[in-house]
């Protein structure tokens, strides 16, 4: 089977629900609040892992201030955003009326053209018929694929979305390895990126004896540099990842830049070496600063 994969945006007016929504279908609880240890225009909420799936949740900024219309600026952001996910979970409160922050949301999603799924939340804390007034009402105001009334906070119709979210996504690689779900910091989500594009193209030759090291994550105008190691434990290793004529580290290389850009939402451009460490796995240091 293929596996698939996708950047999913996770749009809607604040408080509706969609930190909640968020830990919920990641099935664990991440920092979705906690500051980032640097301004990153991007920000991944969660990591959806499913059978075969993986869905990256990336919040969609601009609509903290829902007043008549977005600014320039605010759309310029909103639909670059877009443009880097796959799919959209369009995130409504069951208990207030539909407004204008709403229609702003649906419109951007409107002329994305990405694939979108109407979530109404909060549904615990209405009746039956009003849930059903606000599914007519809710759908006028995008054309969805489907629409899934929900209770982030306790569960209900999480795990049918969840399922529905999953054949929205497209062929794609896995872009976090399994049990990568909370808000990390640059540094380790770079690595984990690093190492997980290494991992796809060498993990029968090299299962367990890839590190990667981040040494500098430098930010310019034109975007970000990530200088890293990629750490193994003998030269024939590093042969391997190294490939004819350092065709393996390109291709690492690039499809690592490729899921950073996505992410970051910047050009991404990359420095990365092969170091040999005999025995890293148990030199104490060493394992220090790779933070395992
Ligand atoms: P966000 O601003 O869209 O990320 O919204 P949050 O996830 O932070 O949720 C805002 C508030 O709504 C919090 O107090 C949540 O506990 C509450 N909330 C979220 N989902 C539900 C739900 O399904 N039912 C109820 N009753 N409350 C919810
Ligand atoms: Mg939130």
């Amino acid at each position: 089977m293929t596996f698939r994969s996708g950047f999913v945006a996770l749009a809607g007016r604040p408080n509706v629900g969609k930190s909640t929504l968020a830990n919920a279908l990641a099935g664990v609880h991440v920092a979705a609040v906690s500051p980032r240890p640097q301004t990153t225009r991007r920000r991944v909420t969660a990591v959806v892992h499913g059978e075969g799936w993986q869905a990256v949740l990336l919040d969609l900024p601009g609509f903290q201030r829902p007043a008549d219309g977005l600014t320039k600026r605010m759309q310029t952001t909103v639909d670059d955003t877009l443009a880097d996910c796959d799919a959209a979970l369009m995130v409504l409160n069951a208990t207030e009326a539909i407004g204008a922050g709403d229609r702003l949301i649906a419109e951007r999603l409107r002329a994305s053209g990405l694939p979108v799924i109407l979530v109404v939340n909060k549904v615990d804390q209405i009746t039956p018929d009003a849930i059903a007034r606000v599914v007519e009402e809710a759908s006028t105001l995008v054309d969805f694929r489907s629409l899934h009334p929900v209770s982030a906070l306790h569960g209900g119709g999480v795990e049918a979305l969840r399922d529905d979210l999953s054949g929205l996504l497209p062929e794609g690689p896995p872009y976090f390895p399994a049990g990568v779900a909370t808000d990390q910091t640059d540094e380790e989500i770079a690595g984990e990126i690093i190492r997980e594009a290494a991992l796809q193209r060498v993990r029968d030759e090299v299962p367990h004896a890839v590190a990667v090291q981040v040494d500098a994550i430098e930010r310019a105008r034109t975007g970000r540099t990530v200088r890293a190691a990629i750490i193994v434990e003998t030269e024939s290793q590093k042969g391997i990842l190294v490939g004819k004529g350092g065709q393996m580290i390109r291709h690492i290389g690039q499809a690592a830049r490729h899921t950073m850009a996505r992410y970051w939402g910047e050009p991404v451009h990359t420095d990365i070496v092969v170091k040999v460490r005999p025995k890293w796995r148990r030199d104490e240091t060493m394992l220090d600063r790779l933070g395992l």
